[in-house]
């Protein structure tokens, strides 16, 4: 048959984001029909397993959606038929020449594609793209690698691995995961802005004030902090997720959506970026607190984390594109773990309506009369604009009320996971949600020199307690820019 088959090597397949993640995404693309019709998955570590084994551990993982239910049973037994393993190390060509074999073997003379997803420590990174290169690459048919962060820790760590990995694939075969471009509401960014006429006008300097991206989590390390404490919550979600949802937001429309005229524009916008500096940012840790009787431990009482550990667990920051469209408009980013709530969002902060008609009718508070977008990208997914309204009545009073698009309500449908639309993309080539070379260097170009200083200052973080708002410092570097950073607990009403 000239059918071709594609095969998804999951290598570090016994690790949790295998588990967690990689094997569940599968399945829901299986179940939905989205994988070819000769696929076959192999999970690839060193512990010792039968594939029969693997399926075991898969079929735990396994769940089928709301929308899903239909003989979900049936084709979960269906897909683990698809599912083998081989146990190899991960720096050796012989074992990767022994999975070669076994992947021929169900290639059946096909033209077969490779997909080698990467769950794996960074560190053998470089040795498994010199393995599966030299020893598992196709013969016929493409050959590609996904990896996922930390890519580097820096500037030159980053360029090591990328100069490491392109000895052995081109850019072309590397498809460097940022699971937040896989989100929804992040797709939808580009839908909303350049396909409303309501909204691209108004996507200046002219009319946005400034640009709010959030990210909070309601929990800590909880034991888990040894990945986390050698990289800090600046490397781990500004420099790429937080960072990505800005260059998506703020590009220029692209030519077209083919990956290449998108990652431009998007790279166009890094390079634009004015280089962080201390002044613009602030650093936190959580500390201990107890509330309701419930002691929450700080991050440095982890026991996987180092004593007098200075990492941030929280950071603000103010940043800057030096262009003509975003000339003096603050960019202001806020990740944190050990928050009050668990959010990722991105608020549009509109100017005042100049010469308001209706100032007297606002009472105290003109200031924040102005018009803001939210986007929630999680949890429960939602777009609203906060307009001002008459209340309803004799006499003129006017309050912010909410234009609300709820996914929940408005969609019958769960939204798919991020690694889904990923693992669907690179199998077909499509690369616009993945991470160009040259967009991960000016990334980092723009952090690098923050990091530095602030470790080489030893710079201390500022404690807020487990499950507050974080560091008060936070409000006042807003209030340099004349911000105020929104908050989506005071919303909760008018929604
Ligand atoms: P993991 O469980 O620590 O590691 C995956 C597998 O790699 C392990 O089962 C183990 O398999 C092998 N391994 C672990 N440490 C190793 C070492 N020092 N030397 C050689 N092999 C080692 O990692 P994970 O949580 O699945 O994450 C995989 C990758 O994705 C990591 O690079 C992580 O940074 C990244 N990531 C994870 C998440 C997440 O939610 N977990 C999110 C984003 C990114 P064997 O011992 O069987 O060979």
């Amino acid at each position: 048959s000239t059918e071709s088959t594609v095969t998804i090597i999951v290598v570090g397949a016994s690790g949790d984001l295998a588990k967690k993640k990689i094997f569940p995404a599968l399945f829901a693309l299986y179940y939905e029909g989205c994988l070819p019709k000769h696929f076959t998955v192999f999970g690839y570590a060193r512990s010792k397993m039968t594939s029969e084994e693997l399926r075991n551990v898969i079929s735990g993982t396994l769940t089928c959606r709301i929308d899903q239910r239909e003989n979900c049973g049936d084709k979960m037994d269906k897909f683990l038929q698809h599912c083998f393993y081989h146990s190899g190390q991960y720096n050796s060509e012989d074992s990767f020449k022994q999975l070669s074999k076994k992947l021929e073997e169900h290639e059946t003379g096909r033209v077969a594609n490779r997909l080698f997803y990467l769950s794996i420590p960074p560190d053998i990174f470089v040795d498994v793209a010199r393995c599966a290169s030299r020893s598992a690459s196709s013969s016929r048919g493409w050959t590609r690698v996904i990896v996922e962060k930390p890519f580097g820790r820096d500037a030159q760590s980053s360029a090591e691995l990328t100069r490491g990995l392109k000895q052995h694939l081109t850019e072309e075969q590397i498809y460097r995961i940022d699971h937040y471009l896989g989100k929804e509401l992040v797709e939808n960014l580009s839908v909303l802005r350049f396909s409303n006429l309501v909204f691209e006008p108004l996507w200046t300097r002219q009319y946005i004030r400034n640009v709010q991206l959030i990210f909070s989590e309601d929990f800590g390390t909880e034991g888990r902090g040894g990945y986390f404490d050698n990289y800090g919550i600046i490397r781990d979600i500004m420099q790429n997720h937080l960072l990505q949802i800005l260059a998506l937001f703020a590009m220029e429309p692209p030519v077209s959506l083919d990956a290449e005229d998108i990652r431009n524009e998007k790279v166009k916008v890094l390079r634009s970026m004015r280089v962080l500096s201390a002044e613009d940012v602030v650093v936190g840790q959580y500390k201990s607190h107890t509330r309701g009787g419930v002691k929450h431990p700080g991050y440095t009482e982890d026991k996987t984390v180092p004593n007098h550990s200075l990492t941030p667990t929280f950071a603000a920051a103010a940043l800057f594109i030096d262009n003509a469209r975003w000339d003096g408009v603050p960019f202001l980013m806020k990740a944190g773990k050990a928050l009050h709530t668990k959010r990722t969002e991105i608020r549009v902060q509109f100017r005042h309506v100049p010469g308001n008609l209706y100032k007297r009718s606002f009472g105290s508070d003109l200031d924040r009369a102005t018009n803001e977008l939210v986007i929630r990208v999680q949890p429960d997914e939602a777009i609203y604009l906060k307009i001002n309204n008459k209340v309803p009545g004799l006499g003129m009073r006017l309050d912010r009320s909410n234009l609300h698009l709820h996914y929940a309500a408005r969609y019958n449908r769960e939204i798919p996971d991020a690694y889904e639309r990923l693992l669907l993309d690179a199998i077909e080539g499509e690369r616009r949600l993945f991470i160009r070379s040259d967009e991960l260097d000016a990334a980092w170009a723009l952090f690098t020199p923050l990091l530095n200083e602030l470790e080489s200052n030893k710079v201390a973080p500022e404690f807020y307690p487990y499950g507050s708002r974080g560091p008060i410092g936070a409000y006042y570097l807003a209030a340099k820019y004349n911000v105020r950073w929104g908050d989506a607990s005071s919303e909760l009403t008018t929604t």
